[in-house]
């Protein structure tokens, strides 16, 4: 096949990966009593070529998430971003942090209270505020970052006074599991943890968004009660690093 003809199948890949998800993500909201447009679909553009994120792009996603702020740099002057949001996925060193805030519309993984005491300062220096998520190790995973579960209800009033970020709610990636009845224990903890915080009513607080499911998982994170999926492979095909 000529180069020309592959990428075309490319495109043609994608589209139909999209309408596939898309459909997927409609029938689990309304399973769960939501309506689609309920559910944020991100599509994850990691390892992936512009010319491709383009393309879905241009198939209607609204929301894409880069894991690492130097690609996410080196790839958005490249892009047609007009009306699309990006959101940092990724772990974030503290001497990155100035970089990519104002960069984006949301950094989704704060895993500590140092990264996020950072980002509120790079905030404040430039008059904005950051929006960010909570990431949660929910698996209590040595090989993760993320705050611990039993941390959470006491560590988000220190975050909720942190001037410079506004906390929109949660974002996990549960331990791989064998059986769905696992993964739901994963997916419910921590639903459970979101609305918990949302009834405290914290200033500076407001739980509006629970990131979780990927390319694997997303229908049973929707039926778990997420409203914001990240999907990577499942549009672009497997990552080649
Ligand atoms: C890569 C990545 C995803 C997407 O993973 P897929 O399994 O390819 O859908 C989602 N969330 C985070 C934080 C990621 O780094």
């Amino acid at each position: 096949m000529t180069e020309k003809s592959l990428i075309e199948e490319k495109f043609r890949d994608i589209e139909y990966n999209l309408k596939t998800i898309n459909e997927d993500i409609a029938e689990a909201a309304v399973k769960s009593g939501r309506k689609p447009e309920d559910i944020e679909f991100m599509a994850v553009t990691k390892t992936v070529d512009e010319m491709y994120i383009n393309h879905a792009l241009d198939c209607g996603i609204k929301l894409i998430g880069e894991n690492k702020v130097q690609e996410m740099l080196r790839k958005k002057p490249n892009l047609k971003l007009d009306g699309v949001r990006k959101n940092l996925i990724g772990h974030l060193q503290s001497n990155k942090a100035s970089q990519i805030v104002g960069e984006v519309d949301m950094i989704e993984s704060v895993d500590s209270l140092k990264i996020a005491r950072e980002i509120g300062k790079q905030s404040l220096k430039k008059g904005i505020v950051t929006d960010v998520l909570l990431e949660v190790n929910i698996g209590m995973e040595e090989s993760k970052t993320g705050f611990m579960p039993d941390e959470v209800p006491e560590k988000i009033y220190e975050i909720a006074e942190i001037e410079g970020i506004k906390v929109c709610g949660l974002m996990t990636i549960p331990p791989i599991c064998e059986k769905n009845a696992e993964l739901c224990k994963f997916f419910n903890k921590i639903y459970n943890m979101y609305v918990d915080i949302d009834s405290k009513i914290i200033d500076n607080v407001c739980m509006r968004v629970l990131s979780m499911g990927m390319s694997g998982d997303y229908t049973e994170a929707i039926l778990c009660g997420s409203n914001h999926v990240r999907i990577g492979s499942k549009i672009f095909g497997p990552r080649i690093y």
